[in-house]
């Protein structure tokens, strides 16, 4: 006899429970969302508006974080012999006016001219990282900045347009290709432009240098 109120005590009591559990649970949710989601949004709107002025700062510091990561001692520089000439096909290195140093006008050369015909693939002479594929038309055309396992940046000008099959802060192998040899930008014809930098491209204490030498010994492997 007392069995009948003493289920149907449980069973309220579990109703109870159940009817309570929901709304508590509702009742919860929405007091942490309700502060957290007014406050977030803001926070979020502004993260992503300074985020879309960071990517050159953001890339800066991961460049900053990958020298740094490269000064500290580690293996020794991969030999010279595993760096490949950066055109795939016929090409000339030209006489004096090809060369780095060479006067232009209101400046001299900072890179070395690789005559060859457009099309020709245009590959990373080492293995590295992606910094920047831009467009300038007034001057490099489309470029290609690589920030290079071996410390160098090299850098790659007036490829031919659409010719780019990467993108910045991708991983490229030696051998891979950038792009095609091309004429955009101040061009006067279908040639590669080559520079190579010691302590980042355009980057305090960066400086170009002869890419000749380099070109020449590449070239004979
Ligand atoms: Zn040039």
């Amino acid at each position: 006899m007392h069995l009948r109120p003493a289920l149907l005590t449980c069973a309220a009591a579990l109703a109870a429970l159940c009817l309570a559990a929901p709304a508590a649970a509702d009742s919860g949710g929405g007091a942490v969302a309700a502060p957290t989601a007014p406050a977030g949004t803001p926070t979020a709107d502004g993260g992503a508006r300074a985020g879309g002025a960071v990517p050159a700062s953001t890339r800066r510091h991961r460049r900053r974080r990958a020298r740094r990561r490269r000064v500290v001692p580690r293996a020794p520089v991969v030999p010279a012999g595993d760096h490949v000439f950066p055109v795939a096909g016929a090409y000339s290195l030209g006489g004096e006016d090809a060369r780095f140093g060479a006067p232009r006008t209101g400046h001299t050369h900072q890179g070395h001219d690789i005559s060859a015909a457009s099309g020709i693939p245009v590959l990373a002479p080492f293995a590295g990282t992606i910094d920047w594929v831009r467009f300038q038309r007034a001057g490099a055309g489309h470029y290609v900045v690589l920030d290079a396992d071996d410390e160098r940046d090299y850098v790659f000008m007036h490829l031919r347009r659409g010719s780019i099959p990467v993108v910045a802060g991708q991983r490229v192998a030696a051998g891979e290709q950038i792009g095609e040899v091309g004429s955009s930008g101040e061009s006067s014809g279908p040639h590669l432009h080559f520079e190579v930098w010691v302590g980042g491209w355009y980057e305090k204490g960066g400086a170009p240098v002869d890419p000749l030498p380099l070109l020449q010994a590449w070239a004979t492997r």
